[in-house]
């Protein structure tokens, strides 16, 4: 039998007294939860009937209306999130390998950023199999393999869409999906990823081909859920509805891009998924590629990523006149909101993201420990955050307040 991941509010009051008294679940993708390959990464097998599991017969009181619940973690303050409306928690703040891992910096600042990361309650380590070549997925591997944290304990998420220059080995078929990810994990070491996400839309590939793909890796375990990235509103909903057609699964959360300059998707569109079919956000770039942060006032600086081979467009974006006439400018308008608060504008920039609407995670890049250190206090930021601000940066930056938080 298939488990239907992604589910409405409603579904998920309805089941919380019901499923429970029905004991333990089957593990991930039905039957016995399969796990496949060997190692530190295998998934939690099914079952259980020691004490912790009869611990799980006992009814707890129904979710109370309305969203689900943030909690705090102990120690560390960081808050946790459902990813979307399915029953996984995760850190409202996620760690992205997007440029840095096995590529701009060194294997020991990775590792540095990633126990720094991890120490501090983040839970959600993001990469792809194209980010530098797969050496992202295999920097992130060697350090979760020289760290040896429970494996159950933190999320790992990667992308499948270009896995290399041969026909076959892009897109979205079925082919590639299940090779990609294959190969994903060899780079990970490990036996399965937490969430596998289609990097693109694939318009060679047939829907159903994708979400049945999407279902198989599931249910060999070597995927928990599945996501989508950078897709439309009508391809995910159409995602959905294929998978209610056919008894597949659905896709439990969408990767968008999020910022002060980039709005309408993730405030507009991602909502109303998040309310219909439980798709939740996780969203990324939060400091547009670092132009949030007050280091660009017009001009690059020698070490940065627009100074990074391939990334000329980024460093001609900083120096267009629409850069430095408008988003530097309006970034320099928010120093006075981000003094106020006693933080730099990057907090304040991610403490925006976080406070909107069905967003799980929002994805962090840092190219040092120190930046993210700096990130992490965008927590304290979130809960200063009155609507009264909000509305004095919408004013400055002169959007339209899409958000209803
Ligand atoms: P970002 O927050 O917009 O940019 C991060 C970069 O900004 C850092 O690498 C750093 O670069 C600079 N920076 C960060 N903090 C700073 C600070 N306090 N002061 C000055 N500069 C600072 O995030 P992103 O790296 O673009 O994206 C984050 C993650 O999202 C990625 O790693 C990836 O996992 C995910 N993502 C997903 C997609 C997708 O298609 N699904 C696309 C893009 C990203 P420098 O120090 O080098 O300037």
């Amino acid at each position: 039998m298939q488990v239907s991941i992604a589910c409405t509010e409603q579904n998920l009051r309805s089941r919380s007294s019901e499923d429970r008294l029905c004991g333990p679940r089957p593990g991930p993708g039905g039957g016995n939860g399969g796990p496949v390959g060997g190692g530190h990464g295998n998934p939690p097998g099914g079952g259980g009937s020691g004490p912790k599991a009869r611990a799980a017969l006992v009814p707890r009181p129904p979710a109370p209306p309305g969203a689900l619940r943030e909690s705090t973690g102990r120690g560390t303050g960081m808050k946790y999130r459902n990813l979307g409306k399915s029953g996984l928690r995760v850190s409202c703040l996620g760690l992205g390998t997007w440029v840095t891992f096995g590529s701009q910096i060194s294997d020991e600042t990775a590792e540095d950023v990633l126990t720094v990361a991890y120490e501090h309650g983040v839970n959600l380590f993001d990469t792809a199999e194209v980010y530098a070549a797969g050496n992202a997925e295999r920097t992130l591997g060697n350090i979760l393999k020289s760290k040896g944290w429970r494996r159950s304990s933190y999320v790992i998420t990667t992308k499948i869409f270009w896995g290399g220059q041969a026909e076959t080995e892009r897109g979205l078929s079925r082919k590639h999906i299940i090779e990609g990810l294959q190969g994903s994990l060899g780079r990970l070491q490990l036996g399965y990823v937490d969430i596998v996400f289609a990097n693109r839309s694939d318009p060679n590939s047939p829907m159903e081909e994708i979400v049945r793909a999407m279902t198989y890796v599931i249910n060999q375990g070597l995927a928990l859920y599945w996501g989508t990235s950078r897709w439309g509103a009508a391809e995910i909903m159409e995602a959905y509805s294929v998978a209610r057609q056919f008894n597949l699964i659905p896709p439990v959360c969408e990767q968008a891009d999020h910022h002060l300059f980039q709005r309408e998707k993730a405030e507009m569109q991602l909502p109303e998924l998040y309310h219909k079919i439980g798709v939740g956000s996780v969203t990324w770039s939060p400091l547009a590629c670092g132009l949030i942060t007050s280091k660009y006032d017009g001009r690059a600086p020698d070490t940065c990523r627009t100074t990074i081979k391939g990334y000329q467009w980024l460093k001609d974006k900083v120096q267009s006149e629409g850069g430095r006439k408008q988003q530097q400018a309006k970034v320099m308008d928010l120093l006075p909101i981000a003094h106020q608060l006693g933080c730099t504008v990057a907090q304040l920039a991610i403490a925006w993201c976080l406070r909107s609407e069905g967003v799980s995670s929002v994805l962090l890049g840092v190219s040092s420990a120190e930046q993210l250190m700096e990130h992490l206090g965008a927590l304290q930021v979130l809960s200063q955050l009155t609507p009264q601000t909000v509305m004095e940066i919408d004013g400055l930056l002169g959007n339209k307040p899409h958000s209803k938080k």
